[in-house]
């Protein structure tokens, strides 16, 4: 068995919307770059994977066909733009091969999910993946087709019975969470932004699944300014006692770094080394209750030089079971070649230098204070569905 399948080849990088889009491919390019540089695919037991996209019926097992068919008449020269599916747009613009560069995305995320649940490779990393905001009907958010959900789809059809879904991007989960509202196998969890001040304006405490899967949707809405204390505190509040509860028997979990507090897009402040504490719980997690059964992908990230690539890089460390320690020096090949292709210095560690400690929530809350007040909304509104006691557990 692969010890960590990681999908990656240079093909990924031509979902590209143009230069003045934020989600540029030079991001996954310097990540790649920088996983290589560190030496993290010599370890053994890492195989890196490319793949091809995955075919229209694959894609339509979450997305509308006719979305389907508006991506590809948006993909070819001259593009049919289609403002109804969400293509042709700011956040969306149409570029030619979309539908390919998109259907590959998919096709890297599903490649995991298949491997990890037959036990082809115990973990799975995606970095390209994430595309977290796409609908069944339209593109949203920088994202065409979805994924994760095509993969969690996948999972549900060789015969998974609970899957969980961890969305630890800034932004809310929410094309992940429409497709999975109203299934109880399915257990999506979402920290982000708040909607009241940021995109998609979606994700509150009160939303908690449909009829059919109450306590089955979980949004944790935290304040603009959050910082690493609170938000690691929030996150340990809430995470592991609904994952042990639910108890999935695989964790598929996205990490979007735009809660960073040099990304352009957002207002969170976290520091690399909250980020890369919460990957190592999760992964963490997939051992104590998924017997290790893992697939993480990408994501948002728009700081595309200090922050994507040491993030996910740190991600891969993980997943490869070499996590890269803290103080490990960026390597030089790797600043040198920033420094030449874009003329700004990179930074020097693996690290932001920030402590990840917090006081956990059992040693008291402060409903005053307003990220405790939107840990305990979360608490109150999912934990006696799982029947967990929001004030104590
Ligand atoms: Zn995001
Ligand atoms: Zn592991």
């Amino acid at each position: 068995m692969e010890a960590l399948r990681l999908i990656w080849d240079e093909t990924f990088t031509k979902y590209d919307f143009g230069d003045a889009h934020p989600m540029s491919p030079i991001r996954l390019e310097l990540t790649a770059r920088l996983v290589r540089d560190l030496g993290l695919l010599a370890h053994a037991g890492v195989h890196v994977h490319g793949v091809d996209p995955v075919g229209d019926e694959i894609l339509m097992t979450v997305h509308d066909p006719g979305f389907v068919e508006a991506v590809k008449a948006a993909s070819v020269r001259p593009p049919r733009l289609d403002e109804a599916h969400g293509l042709g747009t700011e956040d969306v613009p149409v570029f030619e091969g979309m539908h390919e560069a998109s259907a590959r995305i998919v096709g890297g995320t599903l490649d995991l999910a298949r491997a990890v649940w037959q036990r082809e490779a115990a973990h799975g990393v995606n970095f390209a993946g994430g595309m977290h905001h796409a609908m069944p009907d339209h593109a949203s958010g920088f994202c065409v087709y979805n994924d994760s959900a095509v993969a969690i789809r996948a999972l549900l059809d060789e015969g998974a019975e609970r899957v969980c879904y961890i969305d630890i991007d800034v932004h809310h989960g929410d094309g992940v969470e429409r497709v999975f509202w109203d299934d109880p196998r399915v257990l999506t969890i979402s920290l982000h932004e708040t909607g009241r001040v940021l995109f998609p304006g979606t994700g509150f405490p009160g939303d908690f699944g449909g009829p059919a899967a109450p306590g089955s949707v979980v949004n944790l809405a935290f304040p603009p300014g959050t910082s690493d204390a609170p938000w690691l505190r929030g996150f340990h509040a809430v995470v592991p006692q609904l994952v042990r509860a639910f108890d999935p028997q695989i964790l598929v979990t996205q990490h979007g770094c735009d809660s960073h507090s040099l990304d352009p897009l957002a207002h969170m402040v976290l520091s690399l080394d909250c980020q890369v504490e919460s990957y190592r719980v999760l992964h963490e997690l997939a051992h104590e209750v998924c017997d290790g059964r893992w697939v993480a992908v990408g994501g948002g990230g728009y700081e595309l030089v200090d922050v994507v690539p040491r993030a996910w890089a740190h991600l891969v460390g993980i997943a490869a079971h070499h996590p890269v320690p803290p103080e490990t020096l960026v390597p030089s090949a790797w600043r040198d070649y920033v420094e030449q292709r874009f003329g700004r210095q990179a930074p020097r560690r693996m690290t932001d230098g920030k402590d990840v400690s917090y006081r956990p929530w059992t040693a008291g809350h402060d409903p005053e204070d307003a990220v405790d007040h939107a840990v305990l909304s979360t608490r109150k509104a999912v934990f006696p569905l799982h029947g967990l006691d929001p004030w104590s557990d």
